[in-house]
């Protein structure tokens, strides 16, 4: 291969072990392993983060954002403090912390407070499994809070197969207010409106300079069919694997045989994300 390795950002990890899982996400991850035991055998490996950034380096990935998660209705929970604690003293882990407007109150001052003081690099909601819509001026004060300490939010938006998953909150046209409202906000879709709403996720692309779509938890083979316009606007998207959903080496692969040109792929593993995270 000619010219220096680019940089690979996965841009959506979550924990291997949350405290608790929900019963629909912990047999939706039971599914892939022969037994309980093995399952279990794998959290227990990768709770280490030592155990996760040697995968990060067999799969060739530079830098993992991973994801807090308080969502005990629908996945469970991965607090802001296990993430800082998985995270701590690597520059390779990403934080991203979370709130839960159900259960939050204040969430502009904790943001600053999680990001100056805790070293958070971004905010991650869930709409969709915390029931709540992300054009809410009820949120409005933490956009705000992101947007003046240059936080990227990314957001959960389309479908899920968690149970109590509420999809009406994950039409991406509901960013439209967000984005007009906080230009200099970074809005990053995760899974851009899996399911119905690929076209309306690209239309908030092609609208909205701030907007940005994370391409996890989609079939790579499938990006095309998806996102015709991959290609034009290839400096929009960002990779991601949703880990441990999703392989991070067999992901990369595919999305390097994509007929997209080399440049294109480049921006899409890693240009893209290490502009937004400022790396
Ligand atoms: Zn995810």
């Amino acid at each position: 291969m000619a010219g220096p390795q680019k940089k690979i950002i996965d841009f959506h990890v979550h924990l291997a072990q949350y405290e608790p899982f929900s019963d629909s996400a912990y047999e939706f991850y039971l599914k892939s392993y022969p037994s309980a035991d093995a399952y279990k055998a794998f959290r227990d490996k990768y709770k280490n983060p030592v155990e996760f950034t040697g995968l990060m380096d067999e799969s060739g990935v530079d830098y993992a954002v991973l994801l807090a998660e308080v969502a005990p209705l629908t996945t469970g929970i991965a607090t802001n403090e296990m993430i800082a604690a998985f995270c701590r003293g690597n520059p390779r882990l990403i934080p991203f912390c979370t709130f839960n407007p159900q259960l939050d109150a204040n969430m502009g001052k904790s943001l600053e407070d999680l990001c100056v003081k805790q070293g958070f690099k971004g905010l991650k909601l869930y709409p969709t499994y915390n029931h709540f819509y992300p054009n809410d001026p009820a949120i409005y004060p933490l956009y705000a809070a992101a947007e003046r300490l240059s936080i990227p939010v990314l957001f959960h938006t389309g479908s899920s197969v968690f149970k109590n998953s509420r999809i009406k909150y994950g039409n991406p046209i509901l960013f439209d207010d967000v984005a007009v409202d906080f230009p200099d906000l970074t809005i990053i879709m995760a899974h851009g409106g899996r399911g119905p709403w690929y076209g309306e996720a690209m239309a908030m692309v092609r609208l909205h300079a701030n907007v940005y779509i994370d391409a996890a938890g989609l079939p790579p083979q499938k990006l095309l069919e998806y996102f015709p316009e991959m290609e034009r606007f290839a400096h929009k998207f960002v990779f991601g694997t949703d880990w441990p959903g999703a392989d991070m080496k067999r992901n990369i692969e595919k999305i390097g045989k994509l007929p997209l040109a080399r440049e294109a792929v480049d921006k899409i593993l890693g240009e893209n994300a290490l502009r937004i995270l400022g790396l």
